[in-house]
């Protein structure tokens, strides 16, 4: 009797029941922190009855988690913010391609993954918005621009170590090179209105305090602001005006929120499911209206607060480019004094 209360304590133990179930779970490792995800995947469940199981945390530790858990891993998905650490969860051979002519005919061609390893959600740009007070539009054009001396004291931005402005540097890194990019750099610390601080929405509320004049942030952030029910966030989002740099030549640097299928994925079946809900038209109309991302489904249109800054030429830059060169762009921050 106590044998097989052992054998049956070991099997559970090592995962004999797993099979059961198997087949109405599924379980994401997400660095995304917004409230929309959460009903993302309720809507998800109740249409499938598959569970959907959240670990969160930044990238690199749930890509080393992934590692390290290697053929055990109980994630089916890594869900992330940024192309730059779907390449690099690629480069280490976490992920399995995903083959699904649904995904492929939700989402924009030139958004995919060209390896096949990661899929699109979102998309979003890293704009410059400036204080309406004291800024004139005709006064901005180019990332490069920012390294200009009429910017002296003026620039608002948050610090190098966030992952956002790693992909913005690996953008110009890939596209202008290594040089281009530590001048660049270099100049646009110089014109720092303060040291590099807080969250992309605080940048906003510095223009607002008048701290500062122009900043660089996310896009989704201002479409938060602007439909915040706090006070101090909606005025700060009324203080300033989007601008998509760029548009002159090669666009504004975009990063995708993205989806990697784990390399030992148990629940493969549901996961591929999950991602094929996430990209339909339903899921998509939920993220815009209420993260105020860019639809990676073209059927699907901008919240009316983000189609209202107009349309906008996107960086058509592959986006493993922004794994590729993050090793650089680190460099370059951390030899140019962006703190
Ligand atoms: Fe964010």
């Amino acid at each position: 009797m106590r044998n097989i209360h052992i054998i049956l304590i070991f099997a559970s133990l090592i995962g004999c029941d797993y099979n059961e179930k198997k087949s109405s779970e599924v379980n994401l490792y997400s660095q995304r922190h917004y409230k929309v995800d959460e009903k993302q995947y309720e809507n998800f469940t109740k249409k499938t009855g598959i569970k959907v199981n959240v670990i969160k945390a930044n990238a690199d530790e749930l890509i080393e988690r992934l590692k390290n858990e290697g053929e055990n891993s109980p994630a089916d998905l890594f869900v992330s913010v940024d192309a730059g650490k779907l390449q690099k969860g690629a480069n280490l051979g976490l992920f399995q391609k995903v083959s699904s002519s649904v995904i492929e005919n939700n989402v924009s061609n030139d958004l995919l993954d060209k390896n096949g390893f990661w899929i699109p959600i979102t998309y979003r740009a890293r704009i410059i918005v400036y204080s309406n007070d004291r800024v004139k539009k005709e006064d901005l054009s180019t990332y490069e621009d920012l390294s200009n001396k009429k910017w002296k004291g003026r620039i608002l931005v948050r610090s190098s170590s966030n992952a956002y402005n790693q992909a913005l540097m690996s953008s110009i890194v890939a596209n202008l090179g290594s040089d281009v990019a530590s001048k660049w750099s270099k100049a646009v610390v110089q014109n720092f209105a303060r040291d590099p601080k807080g969250s992309d929405r605080d940048q906003v509320k510095a223009i607002a305090a008048g701290q500062g004049d122009i900043a660089i942030v996310n896009s989704y952030y201002i479409g938060l602001l602007l439909s915040s029910q706090k006070e101090e966030e909606l005025n700060a989002g009324r203080s300033v005006s989007v601008f998509f740099p760029n548009q002159g030549d090669r666009g504004s640097h975009i990063n995708i929120s993205g989806i990697g299928l784990a390399k030992n994925s148990p629940n493969k079946e549901n996961a591929i499911k999950l991602m094929e809900y996430l990209t339909s038209e339903e899921a998509q109309k939920t993220y815009v209206n209420n993260s105020y991302e860019y639809p990676a489904n073209p059927m699907v249109k901008p919240s009316k607060i983000v189609q209202d800054w107009g349309e906008f030429k996107r960086d058509n830059l592959d986006l493993n480019n922004l794994g590729v060169y993050r090793d650089e762009a680190l460099k370059i921050f951390d030899k140019t004094g962006w703190k």
